[in-house]
């Protein structure tokens, strides 16, 4: 992955505008987001007395810049995750139409 250059966040917000993400906030209807630079990555556990994390979910973060709700977006469906490389353990993983 390359650093968070403006060129690669101008990237994602293409690839998440190609996905026809173009609905406003859904707490305060505005209309105005900012990408947040880093990746989030979300730990999932299939119980939660769990000491060990199963799945690692990696995403882009977007903020709504009135409220500052937060919404996230998983790298797979916007082509991110480096085919060269084994993504986090994502083989439980299951797609949901
Ligand atoms: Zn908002």
């Amino acid at each position: 992955m390359p650093e968070w250059t403006q060129e690669f966040r101008e990237d994602i917000v293409k690839r998440i505008q190609d996905k026809n993400v173009n609905r406003p906030c859904p707490r305060c209807g505005g209309e105005q987001f900012s990408l947040v630079d880093g990746f989030a990555v979300f730990g999932m556990v299939e119980d939660l007395k769990d000491e060990t994390v199963r799945n690692l979910v990696p995403s882009v973060c977007v903020a709504c810049n009135r409220c500052g709700y937060l919404t996230f977006h998983a790298l797979g469906p916007l082509g991110l995750i480096d085919k060269d490389q084994p993504p986090p353990a994502q083989n439980k993983q299951i797609v949901v139409d």
